[in-house]
């Protein structure tokens, strides 16, 4: 008999419970990098330039359930505005799931290791800075994170 199916795979983003939806973030902190939108053509820029409050070690954010209180226009994730959210990098867990493509090897919850996002290479780890080291935002685009 074989296993069920893992909890990501079995249900819809809207039917995770808190605890699911919160775990399914693999912690790469590519969405808490600052993004410029070009004026005339609405194309979303990553930069590597993060946001005040993301450990660049950790790259978990070190405030998290009190971020609005200095970041107020950090957005809440959920099944409602995934949809509307373009610039999310192509390796989100959220975004992977909404297109129907599964998890992959490095992810932590199929891998069992929160460390594995950063051996892949795939968080910011390295490669990102903090926003009072800079002024020129348009310095720093990069195209990894997208
Ligand atoms: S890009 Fe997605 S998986 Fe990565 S930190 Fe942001 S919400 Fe989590
Ligand atoms: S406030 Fe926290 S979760 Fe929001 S963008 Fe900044 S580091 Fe990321």
């Amino acid at each position: 008999m074989s296993a069920p199916p893992p909890f990501w795979e079995a249900k819809s983003l809207s039917e995770l419970t808190r605890a699911e939806w919160e775990s399914l973030c693999d912690g790469c902190g590519r969405c808490c990098l600052h993004k410029l939108e070009d004026a005339d053509t609405g194309e979303i820029h990553y930069t590597n330039v993060a946001c005040k409050l993301l450990d660049l070690t950790s790259c978990a954010c070190s405030n998290y359930e009190r971020r609005w209180d200095s970041v107020p226009d950090c957005i809440q994730l959920s099944p409602r505005v995934i949809g509307d959210l373009a610039w999310l990098p192509s390796t989100c867990a959220y975004r992977l799931l909404r297109e129907g493509r599964p998890l992959p090897a490095w992810h932590p919850l199929v891998s069992g290791d929160p460390d594995s996002v950063h051996r892949a290479g795939i968080s910011v780890r390295g490669r990102a800075v903090r926003e009072n080291r800079t002024r020129r935002l348009e310095r720093h685009i990069v195209s990894w994170p997208a």
